[in-house]
């Protein structure tokens, strides 16, 4: 499969480069040059979801030296659950729960998925692959989680200090061995602004090759269409309704997997994007000009994203907005909803959703009385447990933590404090990444 950057000047000829660069030679983002179709009949009442990623990921790794592993790397990508589970209290509404992984939330999967190729595609290089993550809460860690231990790659994570949440922080600097995790004396911004440098600096990128992990990453995408397909096809199989899906977003990379199942001919019926405060993507739809905006602080932090990178590669796909229009819609809902929304999903349907989740939630719940006739799959991105320190106070009683997340809570810390400068960083790689 060929793969072209959005900006139109660089081509890929197989997956392996793309997962290994990360970002295209001219700046642009990696899309395929053409997306593979599926039909219903290739897909069981009875298939499970290895069974369905089997089927989605073989075209896209033609030509790649990944295609004997595939099997393998799916059953490392996917070995946890993935429900669609019916809420109780309105007959029409499903809960995807993607947060079943070993950090609770659903980026295990994109990352998972990327360690697996990444690890492999670097076993006969001289030079170790470094991956590089600045992080202000959830990407880290899923990450961190999914190189661990893994032969031909390491990986420094980056994070501010004293910013991320207690249960955040032990799962950026529980790992040790091939994950070197550095608090930054200073805020995301400066962990990224680091990475960045790192990029430029010759004298290192002559003993490291670096690459980055974050969701522009065409290799965390792509995992993620094969929950939107198999839910779908699934779904339509028992009810013949395509549902629809409202999906928590932030940088965009989620919403976008949800799109690229429907454009491969997925039965995916509407799809809403749930926003925070951070708005430009409803903003634009309805009309704005594309434009800096810098990160708003809420309550769905993992959502807190000024400008979400994957709108480049979704403008790239349809074109222009009026045609994107067609495919998606988004709203934004507000600190004070999400509170609410908690409290009301704990009262009326007894479930407890993480801040995230309660967005698309809310949307769910104030869409008209036509729309709600139809089948809803609200996504759910990160298990409450995660974010304890919001969601108990507003339901009054503790969440259980999930047996995986408790054993990294109990996990000893390693961790390097550095200042937001080159040679503080560079100190540090020269003496603990070897
Ligand atoms: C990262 C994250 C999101 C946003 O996903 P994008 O792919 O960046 O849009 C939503 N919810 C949770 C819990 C996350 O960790």
């Amino acid at each position: 499969m060929k793969f072209i950057s959005t900006r139109g000047n660089d081509i890929a000829f197989n997956i392996d480069d793309v997962l290994v660069k990360g970002i295209a030679n001219d700046g642009g983002l990696y899309l395929p040059k053409t997306l593979p179709q599926f039909e219903l009949t290739q897909f069981k009442k009875d298939s499970t979801i290895l069974d369905t990623a089997r089927i989605l990921l073989t075209p896209f790794f033609t030509r790649s030296s990944l295609i004997d592993s595939i099997d393998s790397i799916i059953d490392e990508s996917l070995s946890f659950p993935i429900p669609s589970v019916r809420m109780l209290d309105h007959q029409n509404r499903w809960l995807l729960e993607l947060f079943h992984g070993p950090t609770a939330a659903f980026k295990d999967i994109g990352a998972r998925f990327l360690a697996s190729c990444l690890s492999r595609l670097n076993k006969n290089q001289e030079n170790p692959l470094v991956i590089l993550v600045a992080t202000s809460g959830d990407t880290g860690g899923a990450v961190a989680s999914a190189f661990h231990g893994r032969q031909n790659v390491k990986v420094i994570v980056l994070f501010p200090e004293g910013k991320v949440s207690k249960r955040q922080e032990k799962q950026l600097t529980c790992w040790g061995d091939n994950i070197l995790s550095l608090s930054v004396n200073g805020t995301f911004d400066s962990c990224q602004s680091l990475v960045k440098q790192i990029f430029a600096d010759y004298s290192l990128s002559e003993r490291y090759r670096f690459s980055s992990a974050n969701s522009i990453n065409f290799g965390r995408l792509l995992p993620q269409s094969i929950y939107y397909a198999h839910t779908s096809v699934k779904h339509f199989k028992k009810t013949k309704i395509k549902p629809n899906f409202i999906v928590p977003t932030g940088n965009l990379g989620n919403g976008l997997a949800c799109v690229m199942a429907k454009l491969m001919g997925f039965p995916v019926g509407r799809i809403i994007l749930a926003l925070n405060e951070n708005r430009l993507i409803e903003d634009y739809l309805d009309g704005a000009e594309w434009e800096t905006r810098s990160s708003i602080e809420t309550l769905a932090n993992a959502m807190d994203v000024g400008n979400a990178s994957n709108m480049e590669r979704l403008i790239s796909m349809f074109g222009n907005v009026e045609a994107l229009k067609g495919a998606i819609s988004a709203k934004s809902v507000s600190d004070k909803s999400i509170k609410e929304e908690i409290k009301n999903c704990h009262r009326s349907a007894s479930i407890v959703v993480c801040p995230h989740t309660a967005t698309a939630s809310y949307i769910y719940n104030n869409l008209d009385e036509t729309s709600k006739k139809n089948h809803w799959i609200i996504v759910a991105t990160a298990h409450p447990a995660k974010f304890d320190e919001v969601v108990e106070p507003l339901i009054g009683t503790s969440v259980d933590v999930p047996n995986e997340l408790e054993l990294m809570l109990n996990r000893q810390s390693q961790v390097y404090n550095i200042d937001p400068t080159m040679t503080d960083f560079i100190n540090i790689i020269n003496s603990k990444l070897d």
